[in-house]
């Protein structure tokens, strides 16, 4: 309110709330905006500022405390969790572990389904921003980041690829440089969590991805990062397809997901 009076030139008490109701009656959301808290892009309740600054909210992002209490990470000895919960005989890949610090629950069982269907762009920011944070505390690190790509397709529906937008915020909080060129989707796979049979899953990315070679990804190891796994199916088939072009090592980073096993191998 301050701010707005000085902005006008007002010369006093009375000049500035006189201002400021001309304002409100004129203009009427717009001034409004300038003095109440901003809406919660999860919920719709007020983002207030006290909560912001007690949650430590590690992004210019408008969420209430009652969102932002639902931000849980999985214990930290549950974070890593084998890849595929199923492997089939002969993967190469059977030993690779995923980091996944976030169940999808509470504020991602929320979230998730807003960034990819109502265009909230804002909350993968913030999401990496939380993965990122968590990733530096675990000591979970690498020399590339590279996203899981959309199709040409999705991401001419959705305008931009989550797990990009969520690998660069983790890129600014770690240092670790993206590369969003290296990983391509050869053909159009039908939306995994459609899909009930986890057969059926498998079989829909199988060889969906294919990595450029000339990326120099050699004796580099890499962060592959996704919003959410579900069987692990994509993830397992872009991470194939680096080490093929000739990447050292992989790392799959999940931001979020559900398995039903206990994690009890260390990793
Ligand atoms: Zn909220």
């Amino acid at each position: 309110m301050e701010r707005y009076v000085n902005c006008k030139g007002g010369s006093g008490a009375r000049r500035g709330l006189y201002t400021l109701r001309k304002a409100l009656a004129e203009t009427g959301k717009g001034a409004a905006g300038l003095i109440l808290p901003p809406s919660c892009i999860v919920c719709g309740g007020r983002a207030l500022n006290e909560e912001r600054i007690s949650f430590r909210l590690p992004c210019d992002v408008p969420l209430c405390g009652r969102c932002l209490m639902t931000v849980v990470p999985y214990p930290k000895d549950r974070r890593f969790l084998p890849l595929l919960s199923q492997p089939y005989e002969g993967d190469e890949l059977r030993a690779m572990p995923l980091y996944m610090p976030f169940p999808y629950d509470g504020f991602f069982r929320k979230a998730i389904p807003l960034i990819k269907f109502s265009g909230k762009r804002e909350l993968a920011v913030f999401s990496g921003c939380l993965l990122g944070s968590i990733m530096k505390s675990d000591h979970v690190t690498g020399d590339l980041i590279v996203p899981v790509p959309l199709s040409e397709k999705r991401l001419r529906e959705r305008g931009f690829n989550q797990a990009s937008v969520i690998a660069h915020q983790v890129s600014e909080i770690t240092g670790i440089p993206v590369i969003d060129s290296v990983l391509m989707r050869t053909r159009e796979t039908g939306r995994q969590t459609e899909i009930i049979s986890s057969e059926e899953r498998s079989s829909n990315v199988a060889d969906a991805f294919e990595a450029d070679p000339s990326m120099y990804l050699e004796n580099n190891r890499i962060l592959l990062i996704d919003d959410v796994a579900t069987t692990g199916n994509t993830m397992h088939e872009a991470a194939a397809a680096l080490i093929r072009a000739g990447a050292d090592e992989v790392i799959p980073v999940a931001l979020c997901g559900n398995r039903n096993i206990r994690n009890d191998e260390p990793y």
